[in-house]
């Protein structure tokens, strides 16, 4: 790692997650030489704190209502409880492992990593401590952090996402502020550790961003499952003491719990970089960027949660390899967020991508849109692992697909297929002719389109 201090680099980036080394990786490869600054550890959010520990605690949980529920399927088990140390070495297990061979990774690719905190002290500089790390182009990669609500302060019985993977024990009761796609991952994490679980969401719905069918499948699963929640409702304050946290909500509603837990998103971390400093735009902490993801100062670019839209892992690494690939001048296709795949892991899961039916019919108008929603009571493998939910399709009359979303558990991994259909463009006459294998859950995305060409199979007419 021992490096000329006076070189500079083709790319310097500050922030080391999905999309800061994706960046260092694809511009590696294409022969460029990379500087990562990184502060805490290479991996960012998703690693450490997000995506992974999060699906780590997600199969925990699966498994522990595998032992509940033994009894449906003939297996004689009982669940005796939770080892939270022992969940906790499960997940840090992965999140290790896997840390260990992305920084082999950043090892391979000759990307140099300078450890410490980063300020853009210039539009080609980065300033670590006494060194300044200079490069021809430079990529904001600073990412996010967990938000609370003015007057909220985070501690004790209060906690983000961030001290909620870290939990020692499984409380007995939980308030979730916030019903959004981190909010519903936890409740769904907890009630199937045991905990008694509420949901507060000023929004109308659960997941309030995906289509109006698949917050509805959700909700009636959660109340299935006693997760309690309260939606249009907003929250006034929360006090605290040993015995529990006390939350007030705007229609005099007090709720008492053993922890809170403030999912209410996430913000972008650019306080103190020195971004507006050196000239770079800032809009509510956000910098925006043109579709090639360059921000107002010519070489700066920016990548992943830092840019407005979706806060996503795999848009991140997207961005991260658009960016290399057009510093090396080879004018890669702009990553697009109304096409990148989405999916809301709880149980039941929501997996979609394209435009929901709403904004089809609002896009196209109502008489040119048609829609098929398939019901997972007619798909086999769905019915063997006693999931229910369903399959939409939405497309353009006579045109392409141009919107999916699925309900139902593990229909998180049907996303990929769904992703080329919107992506590529395919009419539902093209997706029909592909074969599905059976008995899988796959076969409910072929059933659909089937159905949206004209040609269902095993749905009554
Ligand atoms: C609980 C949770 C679950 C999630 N689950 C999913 C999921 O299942 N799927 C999915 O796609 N996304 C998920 N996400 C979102 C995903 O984690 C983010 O979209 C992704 O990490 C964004 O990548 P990024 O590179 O933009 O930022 P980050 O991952 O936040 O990385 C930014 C990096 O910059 C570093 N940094 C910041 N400032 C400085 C500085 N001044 N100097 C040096 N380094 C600095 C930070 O230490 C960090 O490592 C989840 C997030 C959370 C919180």
């Amino acid at each position: 790692m021992a490096q000329d201090t006076d070189e500079v680099f083709d790319v310097v980036i500050l922030g080391g997650g999905s999309g800061g080394y994706a960046c260092a990786f694809r511009a590696a490869e294409l022969g460029l030489r990379v500087a990562l600054v990184e502060k805490d550890k290479l991996g960012g959010t998703c690693l450490h704190r997000g995506c992974i520990p999060t699906k780590a605690l997600l199969h925990a949980a699966e498994v522990a209502d595998s032992a509940r529920e033994g009894e449906k399927f003939g297996v004689r088990t009982t669940l005796e409880g939770i080892d939270m140390s022992g969940v906790n070495k499960y997940k840090d297990g992965i999140v290790g492992r896997l840390y260990k061979g992305l920084q082999g990774l950043a090892s391979a690719h000759q990307v140099t990593v300078v450890e410490g905190e980063g300020r853009l002290t210039a539009a080609d500089t980065v300033t670590v401590g006494e060194r300044e790390v200079k490069g021809r182009n430079v990529v904001l990669a600073s990412g996010s952090y967990a938000r609370s609500l003015p007057g909220l302060e985070i501690g004790g019985r209060i906690l983000t996402s961030d001290q909620a993977l870290t939990l020692d024990f499984v409380p007995a009761s939980v308030v979730v502020l916030g019903g959004g796609v981190i909010g519903v991952e936890f409740a769904s994490v907890w009630r199937s550790f045991g905990a008694e679980v509420t949901i507060v969401e000023a929004l109308p719905r659960l997941v309030a961003a995906e289509d109006e069918s698949a917050s509805k499948a959700l909700e009636r699963a959660f109340r299935k499952r006693k997760i309690a929640f309260k939606t249009g409702v907003k929250f006034t304050g929360a006090t605290q003491d040993e015995n529990a946290v006390h939350i007030s909500l705007e229609n005099g509603e007090t709720l008492d719990a053993d922890l809170l837990l403030v999912a209410v998103g996430r913000g972008p971390s650019s306080a103190g970089l020195g971004y507006e400093e050196v000239g770079v735009s800032v809009g509510r902490g956000f910098v925006p960027t043109d579709e090639r993801l360059r921000t107002n100062v010519a070489n700066v670019f920016a990548v992943g949660d830092l840019v407005p839209g979706l806060q996503l892992a795999h848009r991140g690494f997207a961005h991260g390899i658009f960016v290399a690939e057009e510093i090396a001048g080879l004018n890669p296709a702009p990553v697009v967020d109304s096409g990148i795949p989405r999916v809301t892991y709880c149980d039941p899961e929501i997996a979609s991508v394209g435009l929901t039916e709403a904004q089809a019919r609002q896009t196209y108008g109502d008489d040119k849109v048609q829609v098929y929603e398939y019901n997972l009571g007619g798909n086999g493998k769905s019915q063997i692992l006693g999931t229910t939910g369903f399959v939409k399709t939405i497309r353009v009359t006579d045109g392409p697909v141009v919107g999916f979303v699925a309900v139902g558990a593990r229909m998180g991994e049907q996303v990929g297929e769904a992703s080329l259909i919107v992506n590529w463009e395919a009419y539902p006459e093209e997706v029909a002719q592909l074969l599905h294998a059976h008995p899988t859950q796959n076969e409910s995305l072929g059933e659909a389109h089937m159905a949206l060409a004209g040609k269902p199979l095993h749905v009554h007419a």
